[in-house]
């Protein structure tokens, strides 16, 4: 390709680009809003986007361009970011489309935050990657700055069974993972050849899944998300919305540190004009319809001891057509509803050659949709909940639904103990419903404690969640949860379900981490002799 740029054109844009001569080539070097408002230019001009750079930002004496242009200390982007809005607003305003909010994201860390609180942030679905810290790799008994267990507490949760019932399940926690541990280290001794390391890990991984059930949904968590600034704008708004009082001040919270980066984006999320008014709207919307709920939750024995189930709710019986259909349309020039194809050649040229679960199941299996009803631990619902190609919803935590001992435990002889913390806290939960509340009250419930929770979900999730989450080296709670899906799913659509061949229905490894850790350390190996 000609250059477009003189010499003296090109020493002021390679900065910014990782190339000036090719049609394909990454932006660097600019404030997140910057590289918004230059993507935002493509609908409206028909220069090119390096060639935008120059002449309205570089080139554009009221732009204050001069600044961002490495001339301020690397510390004052922030004068930058303020610069390049002022631009932003110039540039967008009449005719900014609320998809340009899209055109820049941030990554923002989130710590220090309630299970509960993380929950809420991780629904969110589309334009935001979160990623959390893990019960499965650490220690969640560290105490805090001021030496206390590290769980929520608020004026909300002023109540004395609170925090007497939360240390009960810490110090249970914190004095089974030691003995925990070395029991399961003596139950799976280290092989021959598995490093210290690897051993170590997976024994403990062992330990710290064992237990995890004990954590109330008060224990604190961190976690990291990447997002775009359309998904921070309706998150923000959607917390605020939010009747903890904690989600409440993380929508504050959220909302001005992401002012300080990708300002033009969020500024919406709380304003008068379209935020406070949304919020208020979900908030109304949830009132209204808990006083339309036959059976709300507060105050009503939800059914003692509900067992964990996977119920195929719904399913479409013309799914094996539908699919086949969607499959055949592109390569034809029928309307969809006029395919008549041969269903068992069709799928088995779609999908029989998949040589492993990356190899991803085609578009076309979307057509087949399920709804399941599922009942299980709290512990596992989070783990499936970070989940995003389908549509879930819970039901409100609570204790009247029965917990899960896990069998693990019994075998060490230590599920006494673990009962008497639960149990204790299904005490305390039951005070902190009738005198805060059903939704403050969930902070105290541990994660051993069954909760309701929908999926409604197409096979080409079943297929990527359900081989995901049969790895012999997942947890036994999902891993069940995930085999139990698939198999309603090959009940009713056997043709359907066949090609799924990497969904493992065995019973999952005793020691679940050994094999991955083992792995982690040829990786090791193979780097170090890499390095040398
Ligand atoms: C053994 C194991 C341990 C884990 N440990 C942790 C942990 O400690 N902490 C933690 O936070 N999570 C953990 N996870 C969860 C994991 O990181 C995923 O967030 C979760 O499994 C969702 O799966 P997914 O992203 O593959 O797919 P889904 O959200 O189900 O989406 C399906 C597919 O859609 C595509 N997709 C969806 N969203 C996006 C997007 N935003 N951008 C690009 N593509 C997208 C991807 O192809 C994805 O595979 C663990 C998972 C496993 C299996």
């Amino acid at each position: 390709m000609e250059s477009e740029f003189s010499t003296a054109e090109a020493t002021l844009l390679e900065r910014y680009f990782t190339n000036l001569d090719r049609p394909v080539f990454a932006l660097r070097n600019l404030p997140e809003v910057v590289k918004g408002a230059l993507f935002s230019r493509y609908s409206r001009t028909e220069k090119s986007l390096r060639r935008v750079l120059l002449d309205e930002f570089i080139n554009e004496p009221d732009s204050g361009f001069e600044r961002l242009a490495g001339s301020l200390p690397a510390d004052d982007d922030l004068v930058a970011v303020r610069r390049a809005e002022e631009f932003y607003e110039r540039v967008l305003v009449g005719y900014g489309d609320d998809s340009v909010a899209e055109l820049a994201g941030a990554h923002v860390a989130v710590e220090q935050v309630s299970t509960l609180a993380a929950k809420a942030v991780e629904d969110s679905r589309i334009g935001i990657s979160p990623l959390e810290k893990s019960t499965r790799y650490v220690r969640f008994d560290r105490p805090g700055a001021a030496g206390r267990y590290l769980y929520h507490r608020g004026p909300e949760l002023a109540h004395p069974d609170y925090e007497r019932a939360a240390d009960t399940l810490f110090e249970t926690y914190s004095s089974l993972v030691e003995p925990a541990t070395l029991a399961i280290r003596e139950r799976y001794p280290q092989e021959e050849g598995e490093t210290d390391r690897a051993w170590k890990s997976a024994t403990r991984a062992k330990a710290l899944d064992l237990l995890r059930g004990l954590l109330p949904a008060g224990t604190l968590t961190n976690l990291g998300l990447f997002g775009n600034g359309r998904a921070f704008e309706y998150l923000i708004t959607k917390m605020a919305a939010h009747e903890l009082p904690e989600c409440q001040a993380l929508a504050s919270d959220l909302h001005r540190e992401l002012s300080l980066v990708i300002p033009a984006f969020v500024r919406r999320a709380l304003d008068e004009r379209y935020g406070a008014p949304a919020a208020q709207r979900l908030a109304s919307t949830r009132n209204r319809m808990k006083a339309l709920t036959r059976s709300p939750l507060a105050g009503v024995d939800r059914g003692r001891d509900v067992e964990p189930s996977v119920r195929l709710i719904e399913f479409d019986k013309d799914a094996e057509r539908k699919v086949v259909a969607a499959a055949l349309f592109p390569h034809s020039n029928l309307p969809l509803d006029h395919q008549t194809p041969d269903v068992a050649a069709v799928l088995e040229s779609l999908l029989a050659d998949r040589a492993n679960r990356r190899q991803r199941a085609p578009r076309a299996l979307e057509h087949a949709q399920y709804e399941f009803e599922i009942v299980a631990n709290f512990a596992a619902y989070r783990d499936l909940h970070r989940h995003r190609m389908l549509t879930q919803d819970r039901q409100l935590l609570g204790t009247s639904l029965g917990y899960d001992l896990p069998s693990g435990l019994a075998e060490l002889g230590m599920q006494d103990a673990f009962a008497r913390g639960v149990e204790a806290a299904a005490g305390a939960h039951a005070r902190l419903e009738r005198e805060l509340g059903p939704a403050v009250a969930q902070y105290i419930v541990p994660l051993a404690f069954h909760v309701r929770w929908y999926f409604r979900v197409n096979l080409r999730e079943i297929y990527h969640l359900c081989e995901l989450r049969t790895t012999p080296q997942g947890h036994p709670d999902y891993r069940w949860i995930a085999q139990e899906m698939f198999r309603r799913v090959s009940e009713v659509h056997p043709r359907l379900a066949r090609y799924a061949r990497f969904v493992d229905m065995g019973p999952g490894d005793e020691l679940e981490r050994r094999k991955s850790e083992r792995r982690i350390d040829e990786k090791l190996d193979a780097l170090d002799h890499r390095v040398r």
